[in-house]
């Protein structure tokens, strides 16, 4: 059968047809393209993965990111190459204006992933002192954001064109009037801070160059994709934000829970006070998190799985990552019926017990106990 299988295989190698398809040159080493030189190897990976207006927009290459050789009729690569520029250009006859071009007349930088759309004004960002350009800051915040949405989908059991109603949007602008300008003209709103809507059709807006966030490459990139993850579950199955219903613990955890997962540290904590972030025990939380418990023996859960999201302290939101990491490593299953549970409004108090199977005292007993058996008494921080 193997044998029949290799011979089969080989058959049309050994026996072109007449007029078989062109086999390209040397020159293109039998390729019948070669690849275009305005986009340098890493965009090269990410560029595949998404529609972006910057690569459709090249003079060369249209979006293919390679090039006919011009030595040959063509090769092997010669339809991918030619179907994934129509495939670009079909997308952006598509796409039309983006409500922020219309709104600033000019424009903007637009990659759209699978779970996310993205737009952006952003020239460079600051990486300690290397810079970044803004274009490159979008492609991997676009690649991180599809990792995220992988993990919560392996979470959850999600099917993303069944179960999401949207596409989430992310918006950054360098410029601060430009971002004020948007808030006012798009967005329909007066704050000059970050404009976060969950829900049915998600979208969060941010100036890099704010007070908060300073051009920061790190910043931003762990900020887009914590975000990411509100605003997937806010969006997946009812179009129900949990965390100011009562769900706060379950909200943040589940984004701390996977930037952690993709950063090893966490950033960001939702919280808005101008000028000041919390950085509780500089993100890098298991050891932190057993010394905090063994300190503090008298419960936390009760009054903790009450609060919404914007009511957490710092201390807290690390509490509720690791409670959501103790449901996640030692009951995954739970986590999709607890979700669509704390949707429906009910209280932890009664959803914990009906899909874990354990009162909110129990559960705190057997995940401070799984917490000292599982993480480390001591870790190495970053530095800053
Ligand atoms: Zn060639
Ligand atoms: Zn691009
Ligand atoms: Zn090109
Ligand atoms: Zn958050």
């Amino acid at each position: 059968m193997l044998l029949l299988l290799a011979a089969l295989a080989f058959t049309p190698l050994a026996a072109p047809q007449s007029g078989s398809e062109p086999s390209g040159c040397r020159s293109c080493k039998q390729r019948g393209v070669l690849d275009c030189a305005r986009h340098d190897e890493e965009l090269r990976a990410l560029e595949p993965e998404v529609f972006c207006s910057e690569a459709a927009a090249c003079p060369d290459c249209s979006g293919a990111l390679s090039v006919d050789c011009l030595k040959c009729p063509g090769g092997p690569e010669s339809a991918a190459m030619e179907a994934r520029r129509a495939e670009v250009a079909a997308w952006l006859a598509a796409s039309g204006k983006h409500a922020a071009e219309e709104a600033l007349g000019r424009p903007v930088l637009r990659i759209e992933a699978l779970h996310a759309h993205y737009a952006a004004e952003i020239e460079t960002l600051k990486d300690g002192k290397k810079k970044v350009d803004g274009h490159l800051f979008l492609h991997r915040l676009a690649r991180d954001g599809e990792l995220a949405a992988k993990l919560l989908a392996e979470q959850y059991g999600i099917e993303r064109e069944r179960d999401y109603r949207a596409p989430m949007r992310l918006w950054f602008w360098q410029d601060a009037k430009a971002h004020a300008q948007l808030m006012r003209e798009v967005l329909m709103s007066g704050s000059t801070g970050d404009f976060k809507l969950l829900g049915r059709k998600p979208l969060f807006s941010v100036c890099t160059s704010d007070d908060v966030f300073k051009d920061e490459y790190f910043r931003l990139l762990t900020l887009g994709t914590h975000h990411l993850v509100h605003m997937l579950q806010s969006n997946v199955w009812d179009e129900e934000w949990i965390g100011d219903q009562g769900g706060g613990w379950f909200d943040s955890g589940a984004a701390h829970w996977i930037e952690e997962k993709i950063y090893s540290r966490i950033s960001h904590y939702c919280i808005e006070e101008a000028g000041q972030t919390p950085d509780w025990e500089n993100g890098v939380w298991r050891a932190a998190v057993r010394i905090w418990l063994t300190k503090h023996d008298s419960a936390v859960l009760p009054a903790l799985v009450k609060k919404q999201t914007g009511e957490m302290m710092p201390e807290e939101h690390a509490l509720a990552w690791s409670f959501y990491d103790w449901i996640t490593a030692t009951q995954p299953q739970a986590l999709a019926p607890l979700l669509r549970s704390l949707k429906k409004r009910t209280p932890t108090r009664e959803a914990l017990p009906e899909h874990l199977g354990l009162g909110v005292v129990e559960a705190e007993q057997t995940w401070r106990a799984w917490v000292k058996d599982t993480y480390p008494s001591r870790e190495k921080r970053p530095k800053d």
